[in-house]
């Protein structure tokens, strides 16, 4: 089982120097090694391959000794990495499509260093060793497990600021059968979620309060006029904003889908690739890519815990009652599911949710609703 971990790395001044410096030969090298494989295909016909390239690197090293500071195995990743571009290119061109050529890399579209772990890069003194650069302070603010694996270390730079992300290797967890109930979830527009037991999970304020601010930014940024000073730095300000709302959403999908692996055996979610674009396209929030990923991180935490999960047809949820199975329509603002039917009464949400839980676990046909399992259905 590989996982990543993501660290944010403090280099003092000098160290931060170096680590430009680095990205640039590394950049410069990348270019360098595009360009011989494009002149050669160009003017001869010839195509260039990773080994070739990797053979010259002795000689590059010997002419560019600033490049020798750095390991040998971080320098040939970068003509692998230029290989891996090339490979895809082809690829793509093999199926029929019509892709770009790979480009040259400007400063903005080059913006992380892999490492092989021991080779290079390493942990020394509690700090990020990385040879030709120094030991970096690490703000460790969870434990690297103790029998993992390191298998990389990534160095990336995102809106000024350094990371680290170590891939690392675990033993696969052994099964354990999960002693907890099953849930359904909806993945909702006024609560984040709300689960079949009754439980509904709202936003955050200060999630809110960053959404907003967002939005006004947004404004701010168009009524400037494109390309001018103040353009510009609202542009920086709406970045700024974007990657703490990121930031925000990762963190609550942790912990979100870390409770509801704990707590039951069995999640269903609606799947949100078949027909879920009805839900979402009313919802111009930004929830809507933190829902997927709310999957993806309960998919893999399951794994570990020993729940499984289950996708259904999202089809008719919300408008179908719980209790009975009747259609009751009922516009985005009503958010009391009311039953003429049966009498139910009873948070939206949460008769959403039950219903998808009721798709997984009952035979098909049943209510009337429309027959899903095992379509869709996948055992993390
Ligand atoms: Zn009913």
């Amino acid at each position: 089982m590989i996982r990543s971990y993501k660290y944010r790395l403090y280099p003092n001044r000098k160290q931060t120097e170096y680590l430009g410096e680095m990205f640039d030969l590394f950049r410069e090298l990348y270019n360098a090694a595009l360009q011989e494989r494009r002149d050669a295909y160009q003017k001869c016909g010839i195509t260039i391959r990773y080994t070739d390239q990797a053979k010259q690197l002795k000689e590059i090293r010997r002419d560019i000794p600033e490049l020798a500071n750095y390991s040998y195995s971080a320098t040939q990743q970068v003509l692998r990495r230029l290989d891996k571009a090339f490979a895809a290119f082809f690829r793509r061109v093999k199926n029929g499509e019509t892709p770009g050529y790979p480009r040259f890399k400007s400063r903005s579209r080059f913006k992380s260093v892999p490492f092989v772990f021991g080779d290079g890069a390493g942990i020394r003194n509690n700090r990020l060793h990385i040879k030709g650069i120094g030991q970096i302070k690490v703000k460790w603010h969870r434990p690297i497990p103790n029998d993992a694996k390191i298998k990389q270390v990534i160095v990336k730079c995102s809106n000024n600021k350094w990371y680290a992300v170590f891939q690392i290797e675990l033993p696969d967890p052994e099964l354990v059968e999960h002693p907890g109930p099953a849930v359904g979830i909806d993945l909702g527009l006024s609560s984040l979620i709300a689960t079949s037991d009754g439980h509904t999970v709202e936003a955050p304020r200060h999630f809110r309060k960053t959404e907003a601010k967002l939005r006004r930014q947004q404004r701010r940024m168009s009524r400037r006029r494109i390309g001018s000073k103040r353009w510009r730095k609202a542009v920086r300000q709406v970045t700024k904003t974007h990657a703490k709302i990121a930031n925000q959403r990762r963190d609550l999908a942790h912990k979100i889908s870390k409770v509801l692996v704990s707590a039951y055996s069995l999640i269903v979610f609606e799947d949100l690739n078949i027909n879920g674009m009805a839900k979402s396209r009313l919802s111009k929030s930004i929830l809507d890519a933190g829902w997927n990923q709310l999957i993806t991180f309960t998919l893999y935490k399951a794994e570990e815990a020993g729940s499984t999960i289950v996708m259904v047809d999202p089809y008719n949820t919300s408008q179908a009652c719980s209790g009975c199975g009747s259609i009751v329509k009922k516009s985005l603002s009503v958010r009391v599911h009311h039953c003429p039917d049966c009498g139910l009464i009873i948070d939206r949400d949460v008769n959403a949710a039950i219903n998808i839980l009721h798709r997984a676990l009952n035979p098909p046909g049943r209510g009337g609703q429309a027959p899903t399992w095992p379509v869709g259905a996948y055992v993390a």
